[in-house]
């Protein structure tokens, strides 16, 4: 079975994030989104609800499942038994990073290759750090992210009033 693993931070999981699992999904037997414990960044959500709100966003995908983890990319794409990491390209923004860490990976990891996938139009200018922006300030998001994930943004959002 091939199996791809898309691995981010997804705090939270968006429309464009979407795009690219189901996209995947479309490729390979089976595509594990790997939730990624702790990022060097400030989170909204917790890795449970994160994990919790990807699930709900995926749960029509039959091969597509969520997982947390911790520790080396790499590492869990072995566990999990990828042979490929995707990730998704916006134009400008994304090259350089994923253009490094695919480097870095392959020097950790050879078999596995990295599948980058080009953002569609209508999400290039979508992410996450963007979106909870616009959500704390009450601006309209809903078009942009599954619906448990607004839902959840607006409860985040209140709770901090
Ligand atoms: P990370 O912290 O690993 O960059 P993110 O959750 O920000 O995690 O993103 C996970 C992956 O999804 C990355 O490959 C990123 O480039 C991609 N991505 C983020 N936003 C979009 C979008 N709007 N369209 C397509 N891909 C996206």
């Amino acid at each position: 079975m091939t199996i791809a693993l898309y691995p981010g931070t997804f705090d939270p999981i968006t429309n464009g994030h979407l795009d690219i699992a189901i996209r995947a999904a479309n490729l390979f037997q089976k595509v594990v989104i790997g939730i990624y414990d702790t990022p060097a960044k400030n989170l909204l959500f917790t890795t449970e609800e994160r994990v919790d709100l990807a699930r709900q966003s995926v749960a029509g995908l039959p091969n597509v499942e969520v997982e947390p983890f911790s520790g080396l990319t790499v590492d869990f794409a072995a566990t999990v038994g990828a042979k490929a990491i995707v990730r998704g390209l916006r134009i400008g923004a994304d090259f350089e990073y994923e253009r490094e860490m695919a480097l870095m990976n392959k020097n950790l990891s050879p078999d596995i290759e990295l599948v980058c996938l080009m953002a569609s139009l209508k999400y290039q200018f979508l992410s996450s750090a963007r979106l909870k922006e616009v959500a704390s300030l009450g601006g309209y998001i809903d078009d942009l992210v599954p619906k448990p994930v607004a839902e959840a943004l607006k409860k985040k959002t209140l709770s901090k009033v």
